[in-house]
C-alpha cells in the first residue's frame, strides 16, 4: 500500500531480495534520497563510485545495477518515468544549510541525512555508513568545464522510479528537505513496498542452482 512521506521526513524499510521499492513523486519537482546497507551483517553499503564506474555514466536509468563498496549488487532499477537523477550528491544536512544556506544563519533546518539517520538507526546502522545517496528526481547537470548546476527536479506528478533489491536490504528513503534543490518548496514523496510472492522467491532459489 502506498504510504506518503510527509514533506522534510524520511522512512526505514527491509527489502527481500526480489521485492521491489516503488517511489512516486506526487506533486511533481520533489527529490527523494535513497540509501541502503546490506541486511546480511557484511556490513556493504551504496556505492555511487562503484555503480559510476561499473555503468559509465553519471546518469543512471532504467535496466542500471546499483552497487555496494564491495561490488555486490544491491538494486537494479527497473521502471523510471522522469529519466533524471543524481548519484554524485550526498543527503542535506545541518552542514549544508550553514554552509549553503548563509541568510538561514546557522538555525536547525530538517536534513536528509538527519531523517536517513532516524531511518536507519533501529535497523543498527551507524550514521557514519551513510554517504553518498542515490537521489531520486534531483536535477544535477555540470558544464564541460565541471561547474555544477543544481536546477528543479524534472519530475512531473505521478512519475515513478522502481528499483528491485538484489539481495536483502535495509533501506533508507526521504522526501527532500532541501528548498532550493525542490523548486523552492519541499513537497511530499509516496514510497510503496511490492514483496515477492514467497512461492516465486522459492522458485528463483531452485532455478539458480
Ligand atoms: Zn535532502
Amino acid at each position: 500500500m502506498m504510504q506518503r512521506l510527509a514533506p522534510q521526513t524520511g522512512l526505514g524499510l527491509r527489502l527481500a531480495a526480489g521485492d521491489r521499492l516503488v517511489v512516486v513523486d506526487p506533486t511533481g519537482e520533489q527529490v527523494s534520497d535513497l540509501f541502503c546497507v546490506a541486511a546480511d551483517g557484511t556490513g556493504d553499503w551504496l556505492s555511487s563510485g562503484r555503480t559510476i564506474d561499473y555503468a559509465n555514466t553519471i546518469y543512471l536509468s532504467t535496466g542500471d545495477t546499483l552497487y555496494s563498496n564491495l561490488s555486490r549488487p544491491m538494486l537494479t532499477i527497473e521502471e523510471d518515468t522522469c529519466g533524471r537523477h543524481d548519484f554524485v550528491l550526498t543527503p542535506c544536512s545541518q552542514s549544508t544549510f550553514d554552509l549553503l544556506y548563509p541568510d538561514l544563519g546557522g538555525a536547525a533546518h530538517p536534513s536528509c541525512f538527519e531523517n536517513l539517520c532516524m531511518a536507519l538507526q533501529p535497523f543498527g546502522v551507524d550514521p557514519g555508513t551513510i554517504s553518498t545517496t542515490f537521489n531520486i528526481f534531483m536535477n544535477v547537470w555540470f558544464e564541460p568545464g565541471g561547474t555544477m548546476h543544481i536546477d528543479p527536479p524534472a519530475s512531473r506528478a505521478g512519475d515513478r522510479f522502481v528499483v528491485r533489491a538484489e539481495m536483502d536490504l535495509l533501506v533508507g528513503v526521504t522526501a527532500c528537505s532541501a528548498e532550493k534543490s525542490n523548486g523552492g518548496v519541499c513537497k511530499p514523496i509516496d514510497v510503496d513496498v511490492v514483496r515477492q510472492p514467497a512461492t516465486t522467491a522459492a522458485k528463483g532459489r531452485d532455478d539458480a542452482r
